[in-house]
């Protein structure tokens, strides 16, 4: 790995941590997530023409439209998950699978979902050639969540979505956590922090505005794609 890029990235992501401590509450991030930061290959992550980018503090395409999120905010969320080494976690958003790498590091399962399939069989077969052998990859709509693993010790979202989607919050263990940006694509969108209490409601925190692409309905994409004609 190129460790001058990996402690440029590392300490951009320290530098931004500072800049927002207001609005996250903190001065650092978990050392377990620094560690897993530290850890994993970006540039494995990304298309080998966009490579050099890698460890710039900035989303990158990765195809289909889509991109592997901003270090500092792949940290971040996985630091607002609160994971601990015996968790079972749901990503929705497989994307790159970068995210699921670093999660792979912190807990004992990951089971990620993505919609896109070309996404889903890259992002799987990247995982296992570099030895991520406790994440499972599927591609499917995100909205329905992963039933036959839950509940889940944590669900991370990494599309944003208009509204929670109530079939994740029925698959989050009580008094566990989701991390999920809110918010209409292109428009104001916020990081959340949702955690289900024993009366089955919802506590929500709003962390900080963030850009994530939209979180796709699959009715919806069914009818872009024009499935009658
Ligand atoms: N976590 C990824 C980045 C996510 S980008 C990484 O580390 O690289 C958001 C991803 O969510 C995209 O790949 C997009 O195709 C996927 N996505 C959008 N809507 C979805 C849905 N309903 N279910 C599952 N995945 C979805």
């Amino acid at each position: 790995m190129r460790m001058k890029e990996m402690q440029h990235m590392l300490s951009d992501i320290e530098w931004e941590v500072k800049l927002t401590r207001s609005m996250i509450g903190k001065d650092s991030l978990d050392e377990r997530v620094m560690a897993a930061m530290r850890h994993v290959p970006r540039h494995e992550f990304i298309p080998k023409a966009l490579r050099e980018y890698a460890y710039q503090n900035a989303p990158v395409p990765i195809g289909a439209g889509q991109t592997i999120s901003q270090p500092y905010i792949v940290a971040l969320m996985s630091d607002l998950l609160n994971t601990k080494p015996s968790d079972v976690v749901l990503e929705i958003g497989t994307g790159s699978g970068y995210q699921a790498a670093i999660l792979s590091r912190l807990v004992k399962q990951v089971y990620s979902i993505e919609f896109v399939e070309e996404l889903a069989t890259l992002a799987r077969t990247r995982l296992h050639e570099l030895g991520y052998d406790n994440v499972e990859v599927r591609a499917g709509d995100g909205n329905l969540g992963w039933p036959e693993h839950s509940p889940y010790d944590g669900i991370i979202v990494t599309a944003a979505a208009p509204h929670i989607p109530q079939a994740l919050i029925d698959q989050l263990r009580t008094g566990a956590r989701m991390v999920i940006p809110l918010g209409l694509p292109y428009s104001a969108q916020e990081l959340i922090v949702v955690e289900k209490k024993p009366d089955g409601k919802i506590k929500t925190e709003d962390i900080l505005g963030v850009a994530f692409v939209p979180l796709v309905e699959a009715r919806h994409s069914d009818r872009r794609h024009g499935t009658s004609r």
